[in-house]
């Protein structure tokens, strides 16, 4: 079995590769698949403290999908976001440019129910689902490479599926204008 959060996950190519060709699948396709996981890799969340557990999927340029739930640290402070992970195994993994993020909140002992599709409420408001943090979505800018557009999908207990965009969910991005900024370094290639 893949264990979410450490390696790409693969979703089934058009070429059966482990990672997908962005424009050769459906775009609500590949929607699903990240929404899909996220709720997955939740259950593995390690949350003992805050009880709320949170699954992560990354969808980068390169064509990886990536995952990451929340872990907590007794220090309270140390605890690392699921975001913030399923970015840490992007890395890892030689991508750089993020397109896509979904994110799952919910208490412990919640399960999402995927396959209701309530109607969206007329007037949606913050508290409808649970968004990313500010550091999350400071840190998921750090790899849009300044694109708007970027897309942010959140998930609620009942199959609701709320999607914006980064302009949006953060109007005012901390940004400065230090060497390397916005121009992620590609990995280093071997000796
Ligand atoms: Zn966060």
């Amino acid at each position: 079995m893949t264990r979410p959060g450490t390696q790409a996950v693969p979703i089934q190519g058009a070429d059966d590769s482990w990672y997908i060709p962005y424009t050769g699948l459906d775009p609500e396709d590949i929607r699903r698949k990240l929404i899909d996981l996220a709720v997955s890799v939740r259950l593995n969340a390690y949350a003992p403290y805050s009880g709320i557990l949170v699954g992560a999927t990354i969808h980068s340029a390169e064509g990886g999908i990536y995952t990451g739930c929340n872990c907590e640290t007794v220090t309270l402070t140390q605890t690392l976001h699921a975001e913030d992970n399923a970015r840490g195994s992007m890395i890892a993994e030689g991508d750089r440019k993020i397109v896509q993020v979904a994110v799952a909140v919910a208490p412990h002992g919640e399960h999402f129910d995927l396959e209701r599709t309530p109607p969206m409420p007329e007037s949606l408001t913050i508290r409808d689902f649970p968004p990313s943090c500010g550091q999350c979505l400071q840190i998921i800018l750090e790899h849009t490479g300044n694109d708007p557009e970027v897309e942010l999908i959140f998930v609620t207990t009942d199959g609701g599926v709320y999607t914006t965009t980064m302009a949006t969910a953060l109007p005012m991005p901390f940004m400065i204008d230090l060497p390397g900024a916005q121009a992620p370094e590609a990995p280093e290639a071997p000796a």
